[in-house]
């Protein structure tokens, strides 16, 4: 069946493509700001990434473009995916009427210069260096959320640019029903004798030509075309970035050190590109190609993280290209298995683990709550950082980078993002558990993808994280993921 065959629907993608070409043309500066661009080009680079969202604002706003998109809206009898074109065509639409290009323009040059701010902050660990830029950065998306309009709290309004319908309604109790049941599990944890406030081999050395190549093979075993519509760079942070479902792009770190944090970023950033990459391919250069429901983006990486990379089967096939690679071995399976799942409260929430992790995002949750509600002040953001984080894990940071300023996403202008990654991570056990219900076995990877795929990414972004879901017989529920940490770390802890 034809995905799209509605004659409006039709002249609109063929004017969209316009808009995909200035996307796909952003996504590639962005990915090579990341990754190649000598630093000196940044104020260029932010200048032309200005200008572009400038000019994409201006022709998503052609008045013939937008006369077609409201009839689009009352048209009947449409695919799926012909209804998810004009869903999140007219999303967009929202945001673009709504949001004055000036306003847009100014906020894309303020979080260019902010990151350069925040990177020196974080050097010379201060947060008074990037207090100023902070302050604008939050008073820019309280006038966003002014502009964007909401029903109950000015954040619903933010929430709901990363994820579709998003509101604190929703994500104040989900938190809420996590917090104790984490607490009481982190506090049995450290309270086994198997407890470790460090393990030998987060200190242990690794080559780092070794460590990617191990990386390489890794993602040659879990995508044979891997180096084909698929590549592996460097860069400060990991990321994934989709030109197309033919060429996608991942990226992770290098410590030298702790090479977990190498390998399970590349897992990661592999699920998120597996999406991509199994979106059904007349999807493409269309606006429900690839994912664009963050939740559900964050469940597929979490997915492969936890249970393909956490798992004693994936350690015990790549152990002897581990030992090859750290330094002091050789080590055990159940030394690395230790080591990938081992649970301590810590400051940095991307090195957090699967129990102690969502600690770090209810911190967000509320100071970014607080301060676009307008009760907490940022000035006094530092105290609030460490007296929270004191509250959660029972430990304080000794300077700004590992408390406060350790996050890139504020100094992009990102707020109302993180909590897609605790739900996210939550919904990824949910579609484990379906596999398994499925009588699949996580270890054939060819099956879980094609599960995957069937299920989750032919889709690309054509149904709402509610709409898919209830699509799978699915709903949203904390239980599960609550009920696999507590039996997985009881083991591992032998409580
Ligand atoms: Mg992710």
């Amino acid at each position: 069946m034809k995905p799209f065959k509605n004659k409006t629907i039709l002249q609109i993608l063929d004017y969209y493509k316009n808009l995909w070409a200035l996307s796909y043309t952003s996504a590639i500066a962005h990915w090579d700001l990341e990754t190649y661009m000598p630093q000196k080009g940044a104020s260029a680079r932010g200048e032309a990434l200005g200008r572009l969202s400038v000019i994409r604002q201006k022709m998503f706003l052609d008045k013939d473009f937008v006369a077609l998109l409201h009839a689009a809206s009352g048209l009947e009898h449409l695919t799926d995916q012909e209804r998810g074109v004009v869903r999140i065509l007219l999303r967009s639409l929202k945001y673009y009427e709504k949001l004055p290009p000036k306003f847009i323009e100014d906020f894309e040059r303020l979080t260019n210069t902010a990151t350069v701010i925040w990177r020196e902050a974080k050097e010379k660990n201060d947060f008074k260096i990037f207090e100023k830029s902070l302050s604008k950065i939050f008073d820019m998306n309280k006038q966003a959320a002014e502009y964007l309009g909401y029903t109950d709290s000015p954040y619903d309004a933010l929430l709901d640019q990363y994820e579709e319908g998003l509101t604190v309604e929703k994500v104040g109790p989900f938190f809420a029903e996590i917090r104790e049941p984490l607490e009481t599990l982190l506090e049995k944890i450290k309270r086994s004798d198997l407890f470790q406030s460090t393990h030998p081999l987060e200190s242990a050395k690794y080559d780092k030509q070794k460590m990617s190549e191990l990386n390489d093979k890794v993602l040659k075993y879990l995508w044979k075309d891997f180096g084909q519509n698929f590549r592996l760079d460097t860069s400060a942070h990991p990321f994934t970035t989709s030109f197309s479902n033919q060429d996608t792009r991942i990226t992770t770190w290098y410590h030298e050190r702790d090479f977990g944090r190498s390998l399970l970023a590349v897992i990661h950033e592999f699920g998120h590109a597996l999406y991509d990459l199994q979106s059904a391919p007349e999807l493409e250069m269309t606006p429900v190609g690839g994912g664009s429901s963050l939740v559900t983006h964050e469940s597929q990486s979490r997915f492969w993280e936890n249970f393909v990379g956490r798992s004693e089967e994936f350690i015990e096939k790549f152990l002897p290209d581990i030992n090859n690679t750290v330094h002091g071995s050789p080590f055990t399976v159940h030394d690395v298995y230790s080591y990938i799942n081992k649970v301590r409260p810590s400051l940095l929430r991307v090195e957090a683990d699967e129990v102690t992790y969502h600690f770090h995002i209810m911190l967000r949750f509320e100071i970014e709550r607080g301060l676009i509600e307008g009760r907490f002040k940022i000035s006094d953001l530092r105290e609030i950082w460490n007296s929270k984080i004191k509250e959660y894990l029972g430990i304080v940071p000794k300077n700004d980078s590992e408390g406060v300023l350790q996050d890139i996403h504020w100094s992009g202008g990102t707020v109302g993002y993180f909590p897609t990654y605790s739900l996210g991570t939550f919904l990824g056990t949910q579609f484990e558990q379906e596999i398994v219900n499925c009588k699949l076995k996580i270890v054939n990877y060819e099956d879980i993808k094609l599960w995957l795929r069937d299920h989750v990414h032919q889709y690309g972004s054509t149904y709402t994280l509610e709409d898919l879901l209830a699509k799978n017989k699915m709903r949203f529920d904390p239980g599960v993921n609550l009920k696999y940490l507590e039996e997985k770390y009881s083991k591992i802890y032998d409580f």
